[in-house]
């Protein structure tokens, strides 16, 4: 037979810390603090179970009313006190408790139990009798809400006109006799409204308090915060029913909460505040202002009216030595509620304490040095994404936001500036030492500088792998894209957002960790990458076995990468790093030259450029791999669009502007992503492959005498999908790779391999590692032609499907296991039937995201790559993602 009810009361519980699914967090905590002998008021927990039957039949199981009866008899015995008892009356709280926390969410009723009878067995002393009918005045008012369903404001407008009546600013004016007025009103009101009187009989009350609390599971706020925070509807509430305790019994009372250590700064300190006579929904309130728990803290805060520590100094100490033992017995930083009845503690609730990114760095790292928790332990504590935190100037939390419209958040951190909506007018303004964001419809290669001299970029077009989105991240640049609740007016120079028209000039923040617009400057926080930091990303470097490596292309990418602990370049795209000064126009004229000789005056240019470039990263690298991807531009990215930009190539090129129009009228391509990019490039133009692999392979030998590290370059053939592809373009470069050797009498160890990116690619992987020598995941592209989505359209639809239910998150940013996945899954197992030691790694933006870095070391990829700011997360994330894998494989 299921069992329903689980007690709990001084020194002993039916449950433990353990039975959160069934008892909810409330539940087993106050479970497990009564059995450790700590001051909990006796009670006890329905499971959640009997939430879900409610929901189901309406009613509650059969059984459950004896099982609360037997459970209310041992409250009784250990308070005394009896449920109905008109002489000595118990008074109950009932209150959720679900299984993952959702503060405020549900609903709560207290001092139940009390009725015309009972609540003249509260006390007999004119201050008793105050209390009782204030107590009973808002049972009625909670219960009348809660459970009956009558608006609150009824209630408080009765209460309001009383008070004006009787001559009273404040509540707690209120006589005895006045509070009985207040009562009377409020039951006439009810049966009004009802038809019914107020119930008077405490099992009727208690029935509909439980009913109640079931219900508010289902209530619109719990659905919605249920969502946001992907909790299942399946999982119910359990409902805690205990003796109530009372912090507002006058001077020597309180109620308060608090962190066992400092939730921002993760200092090891008591931290939080209380209210003296008052009950914990004062505290939720918010109606007066609570004091400081310790000294210290009320001389920091600058507060004036006593701290707990020196208005109660024994309770203050016993709340310490409790906190000390909860911390000690959970290993983890406690946020906890207590009440002070006349001297007394009382502890209501303790649960681990939501904490700042900096605080849970600290708490991690300290407990370690305290010998609470094991290193490893630290590093499965922190969530990887919170590190972005760290990394990138954020909003302060505190201020309040004006939010002007919102995209999707394209690239981490805050930023604020004057807003201008050109290139040009971004590198003028940096030039006068100006601060600007950068805004347009979407950005294309020739805007790298504009982004670059920017502080932020602000599209109202594209997705996540946008090239606005991808360059910026590259950058470490804080970016939003496809912000479509916003319009870009070019010709006035505006910027329409929600309820505003902003001009050129005018300042707005972007917030790329969230994805929001916000009007006007606003405070930030400073990155600050502690010591705590640093010791803890070294445990996390200790426990991982995929290595991280970095999406770099340019000498300053691949700094910024090596710094946050990037352990080679897992993709160079080489297309990117034709983006800089005069390079852009050399490179349109390569793609857009009439024949190959014109092709070849433009790459014989362009050579020299990539040797350098090549130089310098495998310099920077010292000897850790280096991989370079052959040109892969999609051509829409690349041809000019303006007339203006037409003009200058044209000049540049010697030709007409009209025929230089006609040239990029024959390239157009009605899907770029899906046209002439990639290998196939190559494979028409071979001259574009040789080229780089010359570059690659002089820039291989320059490195290798400067810094006496020689780098394996490791050469990468985008967009394959047959392995007659792959063969040609191998063949050219090897070709090259044997001229270059003899030309410098140095032999050089290189490898050839390919990306994976589409589905034939993946189902033909066996075939393809006969002649690539590595793999690496293109999940950007692999994501785009397994759904037939296009990465640059995808905006436009998926945050409907997300909020749709259609999926449940944005494959382009967290990889679908179950199509993508299962590529991958083919490709790395066929991969290694041929090839068994061929090195694996992603480098689509998902190698950056902790889900699917997860999915990577549960598959065996030897590395993930991501832009240089996610390195960071990726190292943490690979780090957790082994200890779970030894954990759930029992290997140490
Ligand atoms: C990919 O497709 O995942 C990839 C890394 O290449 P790109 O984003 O440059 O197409
Ligand atoms: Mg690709």
């Amino acid at each position: 037979m299921e069992k329903w009810v689980y007690t709990f009361g001084s020194g002993k519980a039916e449950g433990s810390a353990r039975d959160v699914t069934r008892l909810g967090g409330k539940g087993a905590n106050l479970a497990e603090m009564a059995a450790i002998g700590l001051p909990v008021p006796p009670g006890l927990t329905v499971v959640s179970d009997a939430c879900v039957y409610f929901l189901k039949n309406n009613a509650l199981p059969e059984g459950l009313r004896d099982e609360i009866l037997a459970g209310i008899a041992t409250i009784e015995a250990e308070t005394g006190k009896r449920f109905g008892d008109a002489a000595n009356p118990l008074l109950l709280s009932v209150r959720s408790g679900a299984r993952s926390s959702m503060p405020g969410m549900m609903d709560t009723v207290l001092n139940l139990g009390l009725n015309d009878q009972t609540v003249q067995g509260l006390g007999h002393s004119a201050e008793d009798a105050r209390f009782a009918f204030d107590s009973y005045r808002r049972f009625i008012q909670m219960y009348g809400d809660v459970v009956l369903g009558l608006d609150h404001a009824i209630f408080e407008d009765i209460l309001d006109d009383a008070k004006a009546r009787f001559g009273h600013e404040n509540d707690t004016d209120l006589s005895a006799s006045e509070w009985q007025e207040v009562i009377r009103l409020y039951k006439a009101l009810i049966e009004e409204e009802l038809g019914e009187p107020f119930p008077q009989d405490p099992m009727v009350q208690l029935a509909g308090a439980v009913g109640a609390v079931f219900s508010s599971w289902m209530s619109a706020r719990a659905v919605t915060y249920r969502q946001l925070h992907n909790i299942p509807g399946h999982w119910g509430t359990a409902v805690n029913i205990q003796a109530m305790v009372f912090g507002n019994l006058g001077s020597g009372s309180a109620t308060g909460v608090a962190f066992t250590r400092n939730p921002s700064t993760g200092e090891k300190t008591l931290y939080g505040e209380f209210l003296v006579n008052a009950q914990g929904e004062d505290v939720v309130a918010g109606i007066r202002t609570p004091q400081a728990l310790t000294e210290k803290a009320r001389i920091e805060q600058g507060h004036d009216r006593p701290s707990l520590e020196k208005l109660m100094p024994e309770a203050f100490a016993e709340l310490t030595a409790i906190c000390d033992r909860l911390e000690a017995h959970y290993c983890d930083m406690q946020d906890v509620e207590f009440t002070i009845e006349r001297g007394a503690l009382w502890m209501l609730q303790t649960r681990a304490g939501k904490r700042s990114t900096r605080a849970a760095l600290k708490i991690a790292v300290d407990m370690v040095d305290e010998g609470l928790i094991a290193e490893e332990e630290a590093v499965s504590r922190i969530e990887p994404a919170s590190l972005d935190q760290l990394l990138h100037p954020t909003i302060d939390p505190r201020v309040a936001r004006q939010v002007i419209g919102s995209g999707l958040p394209a690239s981490p951190g805050a930023a604020t500036g004057e807003i201008v909506f050109t290139s040009e007018e971004a590198m003028a303004a940096e030039q006068e030492g100006r601060k600007v964001i950068l805004v347009r419809m979407e950005t294309s290669p020739e805007d790298i500088h504009g982004m670059n001299a920017a502080e932020g970029i602000l599209t109202t077009r594209g997705g996540m792998t946008s090239h606005a989105a991808v360059v910026a991240r590259g950058m470490g640049i804080p970016c939003v894209t496809g912000a479509g609740n916003m319009r870009v007016d070019q010709r006035n120079g505006l910027l329409l957002g929600l309820g505003v028209k902003l001009k050129k000039g005018d300042l707005i923040t972007i917030d790329g960790s969230s994805g929001q617009a916000l009007k006007g400057a606003v405070p930030m926080v400073q990155p600050e990458l502690s010591g705590d930091f640093a010791r803890l990303m070294d445990w996390a470097d200790k426990a991982r076995r995929m290595t991280v490596r970095t999406n770099a292309d340019t000498p300053a990418d691949a700094r910024a990468a090596r710094a946050f602990g990037a352990e080679g370049i897992g993709l160079c795209r080489t297309e990117h790093m034709f983006f800089e000064g005069e390079r852009i126009h050399v490179m349109r004229e390569m793609i857009l030259a009439e024949d190959e000789a014109g092709r070849r005056a433009a790459l014989d240019r362009l050579l020299p450029m990539q040797r350098s470039d090549f130089t310098e990263l495998f310099t920077i690298m010292h000897g850790q791999p280096v991989t370079i991807r052959l040109l892969d531009p999609p051509l829409h990215e690349f041809l000019p669009k303006t007339e203006e930009e037409i003009a200058d190539v044209a000049a540049a090129m010697g030709l007409l502007p009209r025929q230089l129009s006609q040239r990029v009228e024959a390239l157009h391509e009605f899907n770029p992503m899906l046209g002439h990019r990639g290998c196939r490039l190559a494979i028409s133009y071979p001259e574009i492959a040789e080229m780089q692999a010359r570059a690659i392979f002089e820039a291989a030998v320059a490195a290798a005498r400067e810094t006496g590290a020689p780098v394996e370059p490791e050469i990468m053939v985008p967009l394959v999908g047959l392995r007659s592809e792959l063969d040609y373009v191998k063949a050219c470069i090897e070709k090259v790779a044997s001229a270059v050797m003899r030309e410098a009498g140095l032999t050089i160890t290189y490898l050839v391999g390919t990306m994976i990116e589409l589905p034939r690619a993946a189902l033909r992987a066996h075939v393809i590692a006969e002649a690539a020598e590595f793999f690496s995941f293109g999940t950007n592209d692999l994501t785009q032609t397994t759904f037939g989505i296009s990465r640059d359209d995808a905006a436009a639809f998926i945050p409907t499907y997300q909020r749709k239910g259609i999926i449940e998150r944005d494959p382009f940013i967290s990889l679908d296991f179950d199509g993508v996945g299962e590529l991958i899954r083919i490709a790395a197992e066929r991969g290694r039937q041929t090839r068994p030691e061929m090195k694996l790694g992603i480098c689509g933006e998902h190698g950056g995201d902790p889900a699917s870095i997860h999915f990577c070391e549960d598959v065996g990829l030897d590395y993930v790559s991501c832009s240089p700011f996610r390195v960071p997360i990726a190292r943490l994330s690979a780090a957790q993602a082994s200890i779970l894998q030894r954990r759930e494989t029992g290997k140490s």
